[in-house]
């Protein structure tokens, strides 16, 4: 896989990006977010209803553009609930894990499906950190750590979403109060998905707080790029470009060391099947790779299954990717899509963040967020065949 043809797919995404961005202002579309409507992007949104929560109705959007890519979002943690896309016999499939109803995502055990994640993505060590001086504690849900927002974080809470003009972008806005989960500062986030023309998913998000906090958002999709003709990921040939990771403890809190990929596992700077080497990592990859210093949206990491053809790369403004080969799936949730056994390595994440446990860690990049700063980071799957 050449990295050239990844930057030409990048900036042509960009460009189809901000071409779409232009449709937008310029046109005065009808805004309705109950019919299915063709706009000038050729983009289409229709709505299903897809339960209750905390009293709230969860509506499904679906987006759909003219090439036939689908990309299903629901205002329940904002999750993304299907992605279907071309294979390269031209038939269309689901490369995301997920359910079948909201009774599906609010199991206990759902292992953040399709969700979005805050306050704080990945895991705070013993959920305690300082914010000028000041000792938190952030909620406690995996091992004595703080994982993923704590009890109730961000992917379990009922978003308010819209469709925006064009039909190809769904808004998710959520205010989470000081103190909820440990976290200083009411914080106000928003999130916007994008399906373009050309076959990409972006996410766009912002949030602003009253009081310094830390803020680490990611998008925790678990894909399988064979849309259920393989079990397992050990054939997707995944490349992560970067030559730095961080190593962790038991309990997967890091080390605070930094260590080279070079010679060992974790080194996919050229594409690599995932199966060669999974075995030599004790519970199988769940760590996170240091990207290059660049600034701005850049390509970070590309996956390609041989038997479909379908290849998804990975671009975004963060400085650290989380690559989980779901080694905690094991065949027992419920209420799945097609009834399927979402067993061990059955999908994988690539989750665009900052590092894990950084408000303890002085190396890592900080992720405190101010009073009149915003927060912003975007991150853009795009897929393709080959
Ligand atoms: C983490 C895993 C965790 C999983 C939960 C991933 O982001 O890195 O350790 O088990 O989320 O589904």
């Amino acid at each position: 896989m050449k990295i050239i043809y990844h930057k030409s797919l990048l900036l042509m995404t960009s460009v189809i990006i901000s071409s779409t961005l232009v449709a937008i202002a310029v046109s005065s579309c009808n805004f309705n977010n109950t019919n299915t409507n063709a706009m000038a992007s050729n983009a289409t949104v229709s709505t299903q209803p897809f339960g209750m929560v905390d009293g709230k109705a969860i509506t499904e959007y679906t987006l759909k553009n003219a090439a036939g890519m689908q990309v299903g979002i629901i205002n329940y943690g904002g999750a993304l609930t299907k992605i279907i896309t071309q294979a390269k016999d031209s038939s269309f499939g689901d490369v995301i894990t997920g359910f079948k109803s909201i009774n599906g995502f609010t199991q206990s055990g759902n292992p953040y499906f399709g969700a979005l994640i805050g306050r704080y993505a990945n895991r705070i060590a013993k959920g305690t950190y300082k914010v000028d001086g000041v000792e938190y504690h952030a909620a406690l849900n995996n091992n004595g750590q703080s994982l993923h927002g704590g009890l109730k974080g961000f992917d379990k809470v009922v978003w308010e979403a819209k469709v925006l003009p064009g039909d190809s972008s769904i808004q998710l806005n959520y205010v989470s109060k000081d103190g909820e989960e440990g976290y200083p500062g009411n914080l106000s986030v928003q999130v916007v998905y994008t399906l373009t023309a050309h076959n990409s998913i972006q996410i766009e998000y912002t949030a602003k707080t009253d009081k310094t906090t830390v803020i680490n958002l990611t998008n925790h999709a678990y894909f399988n790029l064979s849309a259920g003709k393989s079990a397992t990921i050990h054939d997707h040939v995944l490349q992560i470009l970067a030559s730095e990771y961080t190593p962790v403890n038991e309990v997967l809190i890091p080390t605070g060391e930094i260590l080279n990929v070079s010679g060992t596992p974790f080194d996919f700077n050229q594409p690599k099947r995932i199966g060669n080497d999974i075995d030599k990592v004790p519970g199988g990859y769940d760590h996170n790779w240091i990207l290059t210093k660049a600034t701005g949206l850049q390509e970070v990491a590309n996956v390609y299954d041989p038997l479909s053809g379908r290849v998804l790369l990975v671009a975004t403004t963060e400085p650290g990717l989380q690559f989980y080969s779901g080694n905690f799936l094991d065949g027992t949730l419920t209420d799945t899509k097609n009834d399927t056994k979402y067993i061990l390595h059955g999908a994988l994440t690539l989750e665009t963040q900052h590092y894990p446990d950084a408000p303890n860690q002085s190396r890592f990049p900080s992720t405190l967020l101010k009073p009149g700063e915003v927060y912003r980071q975007t991150t853009v799957y795009s897929f393709s065949i080959k």
